[in-house]
């Protein structure tokens, strides 16, 4: 009897070097350095729950999500621990006080209808999370803002800022190293110019993983551990352990004669006689077309073999040739063997895209 699982497109999602990079980004930080893991988009792809769980026991000591559903999830699960939310909308606001999820305040408009409604349901202190824009120049208060904001801080009892921060535009990217300076020094500046105006200490923050990884002086009160979390460097250090396999299976295999075509738009064209596998995996479930006609490959029983003509929504086809290659045989997407980071460079795109992209039918499997 063949097992199910066999036959299955799986995500496999392995725990243990989650928690490894956990720790070793934990080792490298000062011991009272509070470590945000980044939860979003579903843990990166990974599964937030799951993912939560295992960090939450391990005392990371914050997560952020990106919009407050993805919050409400992870405290139906169970999850005590604090929780940002990153670009919350008004709309969302009830999530956020009945799930007691932490928003990041980006511009009066946020703040406002926040303090509002706080005082109608008669909360105080309620944590909220200053952004300051510093370059990066997506959400934020300016620095001529914070007169004004601090005003509108200090009118009110219904919210308290527990933190305030920033986001870096490229601190992987050693060619703008000047310009991760200089918004590593307003961000000083600004966060300062805050904290004089209010009376109650508050946390500060700037650095994602690539800025955990390349600028840890820079780690202030807390950091924001992403990408590196679930095992990819952006500047290429050591120690951390792959935590997604993307796989799936071979259904059949055709041997097919120099001249005929494969899959639709016939784009699949041999100029050899041919063995081609059908995979049980596709667009839909988040393989990128791009990958099709010859542009990407995948790794079956150790070989390295392109992936041939279009992706179909559920299929691809690869070109087995001569090797020792059989129906049901494994194949892998990404891996150990075969990095998010290379397969992102593939189709121009970064590992965050094609992490985030493997759909919700592939099952996740946690070991
Ligand atoms: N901080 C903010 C505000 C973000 O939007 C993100 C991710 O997009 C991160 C931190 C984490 O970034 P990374 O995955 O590069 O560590």
């Amino acid at each position: 009897l063949i097992e199910q699982k066999n036959h299955e497109t799986v995500l496999d999602i392995n725990l243990d070097a989650i928690l490894h990079n956990f720790k070793f980004h934990r080792s490298r930080m000062n011991p009272d350095t509070k470590i945000i893991c980044m939860v979003k988009a579903d843990a990166y792809g990974s599964g937030s729950e799951e993912v939560a769980k295992i960090l939450q026991y391990h005392k990371c000591d914050y997560f952020a999500v990106a919009i407050a559903e993805e919050g409400v999830v992870l405290r139906k699960a169970g999850i005590k621990t604090p929780i940002i939310v990153l670009n919350p909308e008004v709309s969302g606001f009830n999530q956020l006080f009945e799930s007691y999820l932490e928003p990041e305040v980006y511009n009066f408009r946020i703040l406002d209808a926040f303090i509002k409604e706080a005082q109608r349901r008669g909360i105080s202190d309620f944590p909220i999370h200053i952004k300051m824009d510093t370059g990066m120049h997506r959400l934020g208060f300016a620095e001529e803002d914070i007169p004004l904001l601090l005003e509108r801080l200090r009118s009110q009892q219904a919210l308290k800022v527990k933190s305030t921060f920033s986001h870096l535009a490229a601190s992987e990217s050693w060619a703008f190293d000047d310009f991760t300076t200089q918004q590593i020094s307003l961000f000083k500046k600004l966060a300062s110019a805050l904290q004089d105006g209010l009376d109650y200490p508050i946390w500060r923050h700037i650095l994602n993983s690539a800025g955990i990884e390349r600028f840890p002086e820079e780690q202030m009160d807390m950091v924001r551990l992403g990408i590196s979390l679930y095992g990819i460097s952006a500047s290429g250090l050591d120690g951390l352990r792959n935590v997604c396999t993307l796989k799936t299976t071979i259904l059949q295999i055709k041997h097919l004669k120099k001249g005929e075509t494969v899959g639709y738009g016939r784009r699949g064209d041999l100029d050899h006689d041919a063995s081609i596998a059908t995979i049980r995996i596709g667009y839909a479930d988040g393989l990128s077309r791009q990958f099709g006609n010859r542009n990407g490959h995948v790794l079956v029983n150790g070989h390295l073999v392109p992936i041939i003509g279009n992706i179909c929504m559920d299929l691809s086809m690869i070109e087995i040739t001569g090797l020792d290659i059989k129906e049901g045989d494994e194949v892998i997407l990404f891996g150990d063997e075969l990095s998010v980071i290379d397969q992102a460079k593939k189709i121009n795109t970064i590992p965050y895209e094609v992490l985030t992209s493997v759909s919700s039918r592939v099952r996740r499997i946690y070991f």
